[in-house]
């Protein structure tokens, strides 16, 4: 199924959905769709889609669910020949019917991590604004400080790994996101990973699985 894949990452914030989204990219030949990242563009070039929903962001909140929906809906329409990897959309039950209308989903993975563990991963996070590679200030620094090792930008915080806005995050996608196991159980393609171990082992898990 090389190339044609379409999978779905499901994780709270900093369960390591990024970081594997990036993996499976490489090796099966997806394209990755974050709509943090989507959306993220939108409020740096300033459209009206950033304007709307800009401040949501900032508080970690979902915001105008349909506008949200339709920016990555029409994205995925337009590569949907090719495999994907969805990467924090769909969040909500009403987004995941949405999608369901769309496209063919092959797998929905949900990376499972405990709350404190999450915490500390998100609070340490630095991110290459460039190739998207990850790092942690204590678990996985850059050999050389604050630039990345693959591409060589200065990396960055995202302004809403605030120890505040995790909790919130954390909070909504409670509420919003964990609905969606079930929508995915009933539909027989929810695969749980154990997100807990080292990203070695995560992938290697997930690749198992996906043959
Ligand atoms: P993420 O990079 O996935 O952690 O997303 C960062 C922020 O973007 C979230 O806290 C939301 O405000 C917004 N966002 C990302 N994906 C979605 C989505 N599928 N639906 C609504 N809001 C989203």
């Amino acid at each position: 199924m090389n190339g044609t894949m379409k999978l779905i990452l499901i994780g709270q914030p900093g369960s390591g959905k990024g970081t594997q989204a990036i993996r499976l990219k490489e090796k099966y030949r997806l394209s990755h769709i974050s709509s943090g990242d989507v959306l993220r563009k939108e409020v740096a070039l300033g459209t009206d889609l950033g304007k709307a929903i800009s401040s949501y962001m900032d508080r970690g909140e979902i915001g105008p669910v349909e506008l949200i929906t339709e920016a990555v809906l029409s994205r995925l329409d337009r590569i949907s020949a090719e495999g994907f990897i969805l990467d924090g959309f769909p969040r909500t039950v009403f987004q995941a019917g949405e999608l369901k209308k769309r496209q063919r989903i092959d797998a929905v993975l949900f990376i499972d991590v405990p709350e404190d563990e999450v915490v500390d991963r998100i609070t340490g996070r630095l991110t290459c604004p460039s190739c998207g590679m990850i790092y942690h200030l204590r678990r996985k620094p850059p050999v050389r400080e604050n630039v990345c090792d693959g591409c060589g930008t200065a990396l960055s915080r995202r302004s809403d790994d605030n120890e505040d806005t995790v909790r919130n995050r954390i909070r909504v996608y409670r509420e919003d996101t964990f609905p969606l196991l079930d929508f995915y159980r009933e539909e027989g393609l929810l695969r749980r990973i154990n997100g807990a171990n080292d990203a070695d082992t995560v992938f290697a898990e997930i690749t198992a699985l996906l043959g």
